[in-house]
């Protein structure tokens, strides 16, 4: 069985390592077909694929867009795409724009909050001055003291309805998957299970996404808890979205699973990597 890692994240987003280091290991943990998937960005893909080509490591361009759909954040993965493409990087630089206001906003309500300077301390978190993510500011949260871990940081703050969360416009679905599949590229629903839509809702959101040429959903992901991997394998074949497998990988002591550490595909979908390799 291919050991296919279709999801992480690099310090040209909000991961720690460098797209070198993610390679190497990548590489170490036996996988075979790795993706580099930074929020909103592509600007890690040229040195990624370099790395990847160092380390016999087949590589695959990939991105993973913003979206805002029914007033809820969603992600949206786009995998073998051309990250030279004109309309992508266009796209993926507008939806990048709105995140230093939205830093800002979220430092004011910190402040409010009994965390001042979280701007500061964020930024020494950031790598792409272009990116400043939720996580940079969760690093710093941890950093001093307030909370254990990243995952507690966002039980307590950030998220919505907690202190520092800002409402804010991604993209549109429609926009993002025409960037993907305009830039040559798959389009895959990151992972389902953490989208808080009712059953209902997240129908709508598949029916639509699929309409919009959508191919694939991610079903084993770090993300997912071992309990969602059936509910979604069988929502793959039951919307007939091919399959896809990603660790969601940013860091050593930061990410639960790390890369290529997943189960395999459950058996009975369609792996999105079928026609690649
Ligand atoms: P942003 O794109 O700035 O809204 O930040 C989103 C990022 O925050 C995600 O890609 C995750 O890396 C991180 N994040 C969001 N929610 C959580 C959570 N509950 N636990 C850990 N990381 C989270
Ligand atoms: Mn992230
Ligand atoms: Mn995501
Ligand atoms: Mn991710």
């Amino acid at each position: 069985m291919l050991n296919a890692d279709l999801h992480c994240h690099s310090n040209v987003s909000d991961g720690v390592l460098t797209p070198q280091a993610l390679a190497a290991r990548a590489k170490l943990n036996g996988v075979d077909l790795w993706a580099l998937t930074d929020h909103d960005e592509v600007g890690g893909i040229a040195q990624a694929r370099l790395a990847a080509t160092e380390n016999e490591l087949r590589f695959v361009a990939g991105v993973e867009i913003s979206v805002t759909w029914a007033t809820q954040t969603v992600h949206i993965v786009g995998l073998q795409i051309d990250e030279t493409n004109n309309a992508l990087l266009q796209g993926l630089q507008a939806t990048r724009g709105g995140r230093e206001l939205r830093a800002r906003a979220i430092a004011a309500e910190l402040a409010q909050h009994g965390i001042p300077d979280a701007y500061e301390g964020a930024l020494k978190y950031v790598s792409n001055p272009n990116l400043i993510s939720r996580t940079h500011f969760a690093r710093y949260i941890v950093e001093l003291g307030h909370q254990a871990d990243i995952s507690a940081v966002f039980r307590h703050y950030l998220s919505d309805g907690k202190p520092g969360y800002i409402p804010h416009s991604w993209a549109t679905l429609k926009d993002a998957v025409g960037w993907i599949r305009g830039a040559g590229g798959t389009a895959i629903v990151a992972h389902p299970g953490r989208y808080k839509y009712s059953a209902l809702a997240l129908g709508a959101f598949l029916d639509e996404f699929k309409q919009l040429g959508g191919a694939a959903i991610e079903v084993i992901t770090g993300s997912h808890t071992t309990d969602q991997y059936p509910i979604y394998a069988k929502m793959a074949q039951d919307y007939g979205f091919m399959a896809s497998r990603g660790s969601d990988f940013h860091g050593p002591h930061e990410s639960r699973v790390d890369l290529g550490a997943l189960p395999p595909l459950p058996a009975g979908v369609i792996p999105v990597w079928r026609n690649w390799v």
